[in-house]
């Protein structure tokens, strides 16, 4: 704890008092640790796409990502199920989701996962730059607004469609683009195949996608618990994408640093 409460005797304060001092404090201590979660990427990684983010020590580490969210019915059930098993994600929202459902985006962020920007209407056409401002910054405003301050640096192109203007501009405007390298295939797989598609493709520094929205999502939630356990049994520690990328930039910085 960072926090020093003072004495409630020297306060005078009753043990209720007491309490909500020290919720508020655990509190602003999820969300400190949020705001970490959602801070500046490391500057090897602005404007760079990335899919995996193998470690040099080979280390097991595996990031689950969840797209298309916020939605009520399917995001509430992931975010219980990874708050069960302590795993911490990264969701990557669309805007007029968030602007649709502030209060599930809120819960995303103080649930401890790290929030990335996946365009305002999942749209796959060219864009100009314009358009692509119009996507990308709005989503990005409107996380900011639904979250009290989260800034986003993270991009996901809707469709992984790299070429139609979109991912250039999240680019140019120093942001990371991510990308998978485990496709789960749950927008249209039944849940043991969702399974199997995971496990048989994770490897250390894997990113790994799956959905929250966008869809009926009873495969996913059927599916993560056996996805999360079975990882677990092989040595895999859940990250969330900034830890990953902070994760290799500490290696990068150890290595130049001799
Ligand atoms: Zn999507």
């Amino acid at each position: 704890m960072s926090q020093t409460l003072v004495s409630p005797i020297l306060l005078g304060t009753g043990l209720e008092q007491l309490n909500t001092v020290a919720s508020q404090a655990l509190h602003q201590q999820s969300v400190e640790i949020s705001k970490a979660l959602n801070g500046l990427i490391p500057q090897q990684f602005q404007g760079k796409t990335v899919s995996q983010v193998p470690l040099n020590t080979g280390r097991k580490v595996i990031a689950l990502t969840f797209d298309d969210g916020p939605w009520p019915e399917f995001t509430n059930e992931i975010l219980y199920i990874l708050k069960h098993h302590h795993v911490k994600a990264t969701f990557f929202v669309i805007g007029r989701n968030v602007r649709n459902f502030p209060e599930r985006t809120k819960q995303m962020y103080l649930h401890g996962h790290a929030l990335g920007n996946h365009t305002w209407s999942h749209p796959y056409h060219q864009h100009s730059e314009g358009q692509a401002a119009g996507q990308i910054d709005n989503t990005t405003q409107w996380i900011e607004q639904a979250t009290g301050g989260v800034k986003s640096r993270l991009f996901r192109p809707p469709g992984g469609f790299l070429n139609n203007g979109l991912a250039a501009y999240a680019a140019k405007q120093g942001q990371t683009v991510v990308m998978w390298s485990v496709d789960s295939k749950d927008y249209y797989a039944p849940a043991p195949r969702i399974i199997e598609n995971v496990l048989s493709q994770a490897k250390p520094g894997a990113i790994v996608l799956l959905h929250d929205g966008g869809g009926d999502r009873r495969p996913t939630i059927v599916a993560l618990p056996t996805i999360i356990t079975k990882l677990r049994e092989q040595g895999y520690e859940f990250v969330t994408v900034p830890e990953l990328l902070d994760l290799k930039a500490q290696e990068t910085q150890t290595a130049s640093g001799g």
